[in-house]
């Protein structure tokens, strides 16, 4: 992990004591493997300008990734990811941009164009018989001001949806500060008038212990990171146990995220958790591929995803 967080290449593992011959045959990888070290031509930095445009214009399209039942299969409601759709560069995550959002006070205006969003799908959604809980994140410094919970509050009235049907995912994208009592109180407040709250990317330094403490939370999503390959990990696995056990210890309704195989849907299973996100269910799609998916995840879960062991 060290070497990677240098970005140095590494070309692979020897073990004292060190023969030439070993030597040279992992040396003579160094060819193959230097073309990915290639620069990372996507690692473009944009301005607060071209941000702001790309606002301006509806260049941020919302994404939606299915949360699932474990136990039936049912589809419960979808997360919320935001994408550009660059008119020059063609898709570019979010990666790319939320952390530019936020340090130039864009943040508020973009999740405010996210939510608005998400409440016009939700509200198609439920004009067609599908009741989906949606999710969105919330950055930290979204919740610097009371104004932007009375704009979410009148926001979601204004679409005739219910707090309820709306999970606002949070995580620390960065420390909460010195006072962290306007944070408290927007979530306190927002999870009074019944809005679900979602301690998101959970045992990651982010998202810590004393956060379930503090704030309210209904439901807690395992960080990738402790999910994907933990049933053959024996730390994953501990992780992963841990943060199921504190969830239900607290009465909280848990979240798997980064599914990614079959292998890892059956861990979720034996072990109880409540719902599911991943590529193994879904890659996060566009609203117009949602009802195609949903269609063809039926006929997976008919099929026997749910009852089918490895
Ligand atoms: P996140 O909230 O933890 O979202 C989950 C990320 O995991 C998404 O990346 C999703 O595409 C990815 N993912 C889903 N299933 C799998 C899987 O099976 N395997 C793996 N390896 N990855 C999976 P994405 O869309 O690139 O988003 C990255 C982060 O950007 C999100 O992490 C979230 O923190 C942030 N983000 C996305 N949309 C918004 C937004 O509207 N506002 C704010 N403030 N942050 C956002
Ligand atoms: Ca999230
Ligand atoms: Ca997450």
């Amino acid at each position: 992990k060290l070497v990677h967080a240098h970005k140095i290449p590494m070309l692979g593992y020897l073990h004292k004591p060190v023969s030439p011959d070993k030597l040279s045959e992992i040396m003579s990888q160094w060819g193959a493997s230097s073309s990915e070290n290639k620069p990372q031509s996507n690692k473009k930095i944009y301005s607060a300008a071209e941000l702001q445009s790309a606002i301006a214009n509806h260049e941020l399209i919302n994404y939606y990734q299915p949360k699932v039942s474990v136990a039936t299969g049912e589809v419960i409601g979808v997360e919320t990811l935001v994408r550009w759709h660059h008119p020059v560069d063609g898709l570019v995550f979010p990666d790319h941009f939320i952390g530019i959002a936020e340090k130039n006070h864009l943040i508020n205006e973009l999740t405010t164009c996210v939510l608005t969003n998400a409440l016009t799908q939700a509200k198609i959604w439920h004009e067609n018989g599908l009741n989906l809980r949606v999710a969105i994140n919330l950055s930290m410094d979204n919740l610097a001001s009371l104004d932007f919970q009375d704009l979410v509050v009148n926001l979601v009235t204004q679409a005739g949806l219910s707090p309820q049907g709306i999970v606002l995912e949070v995580t620390e994208s960065q420390v909460m500060g010195a006072d962290a009592r306007v944070p408290l109180e927007i979530l306190t407040r927002l999870r009074l008038k019944r809005f679900h709250l979602s301690i998101d990317d959970f045992g990651t330094g982010h998202s810590s212990l004393a956060q379930l403490r503090d704030i309210p939370f209904d439901e807690l999503k395992i960080d990738q990171s402790f999910v994907h390959r933990a049933w053959t990990d024996d730390t994953l696995r501990a992780i992963y146990d841990a943060s199921l056990s504190v969830a239900k210890q607290l009465g909280m309704e848990t979240v798997a995220e980064g599914v990614e195989d079959q292998h890892d849907w059956e861990l979720l299973r034996q072990t109880g958790c409540d719902l599911a996100q991943g590529n193994f269910v879904s890659r996060p799609l566009q609203a117009a591929n949602f009802s195609t998916w949903t269609e063809e995840w039926k006929n997976r879960v008919r099929n026997g995803l749910i009852a089918d062991s490895v």
